[in-house]
C-alpha cells in the first residue's frame, strides 16, 4: 500500500491546521501553520485569498483532514467508512468511534507514544500486547474490558518514557485507565462522540461517501 513519505507539515497547511501529525516536536519546533498560514505549492498563497470553497471541497478537506488526524491511507479509510455504514445508528459517530477504537490510536491516548504515527510503529514492532497476547496490527479494535500493556521487555523504551513524561501529554480519556508505572492500561468503556473533542464535521464526510 502506498504511504506517504513527504513532508507532515505540509499536511497540516493543506487542511489550515495543526494537526500535531509530529507529536512532541509540534510544540518544540516552529510551526509551519503558523509561519505560512496558506497551503503548499505554488498557488497555494491564491487558494488562500479564494474566499468560497464548493460544498464538493469542504466535504473532500474534512474526509482528508480526519483522515490525516489518524494517519490512515484512503482504502483503510473508505474501508472503515462502510463497515461504519451497515452498523445501526449514525453513520458519521460509527466512523468516528471506529476510529477511536484503533490499537495505534489507543497507545496515543494512553500516552505511550507522542503521535499516531508514534504509536503505530510501537504496534508494528511488536511492543503492545492486548490481554497478554502480542498484537502488531495496528487497526485492530479494541474492545471494553481489554487489558492494553506494552511489553515487559519493551517497558522501559525511551520513546515510552519520553511521551508519558512529556509536559505536553494530553490528559487521560475517560474510557480508558492507565496504570503508570507498569504501563498497563484498561479500556473501561467504548468510546461515544461525546469523547471526542477534536473539531470533527463528520457529516461532511458522510455526504461525501454518499454521493
Ligand atoms: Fe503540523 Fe506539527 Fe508540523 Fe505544525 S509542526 S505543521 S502541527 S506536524
Amino acid at each position: 500500500m502506498a504511504r506517504y513519505t513527504g513532508s507532515v507539515c505540509k499536511l497540516c497547511r493543506r487542511e489550515g491546521q495543526k494537526l500535531f501529525l509530529k507529536g512532541q516536536k509540534c510544540y518544540t519546533e516552529k510551526c509551519p501553520v503558523e509561519r505560512r498560514a496558506y497551503p503548499p505549492g505554488q498557488h497555494g498563497p491564491a487558494q488562500a485569498r479564494r474566499r468560497k470553497q464548493s460544498d464538493y471541497a469542504l466535504q473532500l478537506r474534512e474526509k482528508q483532514k480526519v483522515k490525516r488526524m489518524y494517519g490512515l491511507q484512503e482504502v483503510q479509510f473508505r474501508n472503515l467508512f462502510r463497515k461504519a455504514a451497515q452498523r445501526g445508528g449514525v453513520t458519521g459517530e460509527n466512523l468516528l468511534v471506529g476510529l477511536e477504537k484503533r490499537l495505534d490510536n489507543v497507545v496515543f491516548r494512553l500516552g505511550f507514544a507522542s503521535s499516531r504515527n508514534q504509536a503505530r510503529q510501537l504496534v508494528r514492532h511488536r511492543h503492545v500486547e492486548v490481554n497478554g497476547h502480542l498484537v502488531d496490527v495496528p487497526s485492530y479494535q479494541v474492545r471494553a474490558g481489554d487489558d492494553i500493556a506494552i511489553r515487559t521487555t519493551s517497558r522501559e523504551l525511551d520513546l515510552v518514557e519520553s511521551s508519558l513524561t512529556a509536559r505536553t501529554r494530553p490528559k487521560l480519556t475517560e474510557w480508558l485507565t492507565l496504570d503508570e508505572k507498569n504501563r498497563v492500561a484498561r479500556v473501561v468503556r467504548v468510546p461515544t462522540r461525546d469523547d471526542i473533542s477534536m473539531e470533527i464535521q463528520e457529516q461532511l464526510i458522510v455526504e461525501l461517501y454518499s454521493k
